[in-house]
């Protein structure tokens, strides 16, 4: 590989790596006769979890880091000095067809710096989606972030080549995105978000009439918010995540531990590492809000704004609803059951599904995976010895429950621990 583009390619990942918002679920598209690949769903594409558990793909890359702007919070920033670079459209797609062809990589997920203007910018990232897909017949996944600010034209381009678009709101409340980027605003969010969601919503309209219609963004489009980089609390947070949700075709919301990357700037808080826990928690009831029907206003209202960093947010309102336990798990419905601390979307599956044959008791739940540890408080079953969390109060469940900290606590070895893994 050319020795120049190596470099470059260098730099470019480094300064993309701070972009959480890769996942690549969503797709499914197999091999056809004359491209090149195909898509795995499910499992997700060019992404890993390096070392600071931070998701990271093998080709996950900005076309340039130079920027126009001069947001506080990103490496990139104008003001910052760091080494900058351009990939050319040719390298970039050269590039990713190399390390395609070699099984390196499943796909692409391309992000920029703004030059010139969004649009200059936006025409060249829609030019490699296309030269991929057109000339090179690539068929495997391609998520592009749309640029904030681009044309209604270039965004509905962009949609007949990526799998994915995403645009990030990064900063959840507009005057604290105004104080850490002056140069930017909400409307230049939501707009390119309004036009990937329309182009999704025409397609899959025209593939009713027509059945090779061409297809808009097949796995939708995602977004980001960073995390404690201003004062926002999981209450704005969540509650803009659950009004993104209600748009069809908003797939995920991505949460971004800020990473301290301008420690001059006043206007930042000075912390000494990304609030990991505080983000963990956050997919936590991000998940509730999407897999376990849970209302937002559920998990965080004015008297808990902020989720507990301590125990997993399905437990803490559970704890704050001590009048709903136990639940018979015998015969409670599956809402009911989605809702115990320990059962996941699988269980509540298994064991409505278990029980049509026989009562179920401790060891069943156990072999159906109910993290009993949690779960033994808030259910009733045959078998099990009855001290629920009404005998031994909240408090004293929550006391029980809370991890102590080990030798060396490494909340990087948080999950979404009541009962599934991270999609
Ligand atoms: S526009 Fe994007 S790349 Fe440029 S400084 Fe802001 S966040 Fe960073």
């Amino acid at each position: 590989m050319d020795e120049n583009v190596l470099n470059k390619l260098k730099i470019l990942a480094e300064s993309a790596k701070y972009d959480v918002s890769c996942s690549s679920s969503g797709t499914v598209r197999s091999n056809k006769a004359g491209m090149v690949g195909n898509t795995v769903g499910g499992w997700g594409i060019c992404h890993s979890f390096a070392e600071d558990g931070r998701c990271i793909s093998l080709l996950k890359v900005m076309l340039t880091n130079y920027c126009i702007y001069d947001c506080a919070y990103c490496i990139n920033r104008r003001s910052n000095d760091l080494p900058r670079a351009t990939l050319s459209v040719g390298e970039l797609v050269d590039l990713t067809m190399e390390f395609y062809r070699r099984n390196y990589i499943e796909g692409l997920f391309l992000s920029s710096g703004v030059v010139r203007n969004p649009d200059y910018t936006m025409e060249r990232l829609v030019r490699v989606a296309k030269d991929l897909r057109t000339i090179h017949r690539f068929n495997g996944y391609i998520h592009l972030k749309s640029i904030p600010g681009a044309s209604r034209e270039l965004v509905n381009e962009a949609g007949l080549y990526a799998d994915r678009l995403s645009v990030n709101v990064e900063i959840p409340k507009e005057e604290n995105l105004k104080l850490l980027a002056p140069e930017k605003d909400h409307k230049s969010v939501f707009a390119p978000m309004r036009y990937i969601q329309q182009g999704v919503l025409e397609s899959a309209e025209e593939r009713k009439k027509y059945r090779y219609a061409p297809r808009f963004a097949p796995a939708g489009q995602s977004t980001q918010m960073i995390v404690g980089a201003t004062a926002e609390t999981d209450k704005d947070i969540l509650f803009l995540s659950s009004a993104l949700y209600q748009r069809p075709t908003m797939r995920r919301v991505y949460y971004s531990g800020y990473v301290s990357v301008n420690t001059y700037d006043k206007r930042l808080p000075a912390l000494k590492q990304p609030p990991l826990v505080r983000e963990n928690r956050l997919y936590q009831a991000d998940w509730l809000l999407r897999f376990y029907q849970f209302k937002v206003d559920e998990i965080v209202d004015d008297a808990y704004p902020d989720l507990d960093l301590e125990i997993d947010p399905k437990l803490s309102w559970a704890l704050r609803h001590p009048e709903l336990f136990p639940v018979d798990i015998n015969k409670a419905d599956y809402e009911m059951i989605l809702r115990i601390p320990g059962i996941g979307v699988k269980s509540a599956r298994l064991i409505i599904a278990s029980r049509r044959f026989s009562k179920l008791g401790f060891y069943q739940l156990k072999k159906i995976g109910v993290v009993m540890k949690k779960a033994q408080y808030f259910i009733m079953c045959s078998e099990l010895p009855m001290r629920t969390v009404n005998e031994m109060t909240p408090q004293g469940v929550r006391n029980l429950l809370v991890r102590k900290p080990k030798k060396k606590y490494d909340d990087r070895q948080l999950t979404l621990d009541f009962g599934e893994e991270r999609e």
